[in-house]
C-alpha cells in the first residue's frame, strides 16, 4: 500500500498566495488543505491533524502570532511562518512563540518544498531519535562525543559541540539566536550574543572550506543561523 501524501494545513487570507501554495504543493507529492482565517484553521488542524501547517500571521478574525501560541498548546507537527519580507521582528516572534521555521515572502515552491521537507524529516527524527546527526560530509556522534568531517575528526570545545549538534539537529533549518544560546548556554542565560558570534566563527574555521565565504553555516541577520550540507 503506499504511503498517503502528506497532509500541509496552509493558513493564508490573501487568495492568489493561498492558491498559489496549495498548487505547488499538490504537484509535489503533499494534500493540501486551505484556511482563509484563524478559526477555519484551527477547525481544520483539530479535525484534520496535519502533517504540517503553513502559517500567515496576518489573518483577518486574530493576530496570528496568538493562534501560532494556541497551536503550540497541543500540536507537535512542523509550523512554517509566512512572513512579510524585511518583518525580522515577526520572524523572530513567530520563531519564539514555537514556529519551526519561516519563509519570507515572496518565495518560489523550491525554497518551500525544501523548507517543509527540512521541517518534515525532524519531525520523523523527533519520533525516533538518532545517536548520529549527519548534514552532508558532517557527522556528530552525541554518544561518543565525537565530530567528523569526511571521516576526518574535528576537535570541537564543548561549547562548539553544543551548538553543532544543535544545528545538526535543525540542519536545513533556521535556529535562532535564543534556541542557541540557551543550548550552549543553558535556558537561563541572558542575551549572550557576542559570546555566540565568537562560537560560530571558531566554527566556521572548523568547517568551512573558506570560513569567510561560509557555504554551510548560514547568517540569518538579526535572527539566527542555518546549517546546510554546503552543496
Ligand atoms: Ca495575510
Amino acid at each position: 500500500m503506499p504511503t498517503p501524501d502528506p497532509v500541509i494545513l496552509v493558513v493564508e487570507d490573501e487568495a492568489p498566495i493561498r492558491r498559489f501554495v496549495v498548487a505547488g504543493l499538490a504537484a509535489h507529492g503533499f494534500a493540501p488543505l486551505e484556511a482563509a482565517t484563524a478559526t477555519a484553521a484551527l477547525m481544520a488542524a483539530t479535525s484534520r491533524r496535519p502533517d504540517a501547517i503553513l502559517l500567515d500571521l496576518g489573518l483577518p478574525d486574530r493576530d496570528g502570532l496568538d493562534l501560532l501560541k494556541d497551536l503550540r498548546g497541543w500540536y507537535d507537527r512542523p509550523i512554517i511562518v509566512l512572513s512579510a519580507r524585511g518583518r525580522e521582528e515577526d520572524k523572530v516572534a513567530g520563531l519564539d512563540a514555537g514556529a519551526d521555521d519561516y519563509l519570507a515572502k515572496p518565495f518560489g515552491v523550491p525554497e518551500l518544498l525544501a523548507r517543509l521537507r527540512a521541517a518534515l524529516r525532524r519531525s520523523v527524527r523527533d519520533q525516533h531519535p538518532e545517536p548520529v546527526l549527519i548534514c552532508g560530509d558532517l557527522a556528530l556522534d552525541l554518544v561518543a562525543h565525537r565530530v567528523t568531517r569526511s571521516g576526518e575528526e574535528v576537535h570541537l570545545t564543548p561549547l562548539e559541540f553544543a551548538l553543532l549538534a544543535e544545528l545538526l539537529r535543525f540542519a536545513g533549518r533556521l535556529v535562532s539566536h535564543r534556541q542557541l544560546i540557551s543550548a550552549g548556554w543553558g535556558p537561563q542565560a541572558g542575551p549572550e550574543s557576542a559570546g555566540l558570534r565568537l562560537v560560530v566563527h571558531q566554527l566556521r574555521r572548523k568547517i568551512e572550506e573558506d570560513p569567510s565565504q561560509p557555504r554551510r553555516l548560514h547568517t540569518e541577520v538579526g535572527i539566527g543561523y542555518r546549517l546546510t550540507d554546503g552543496a
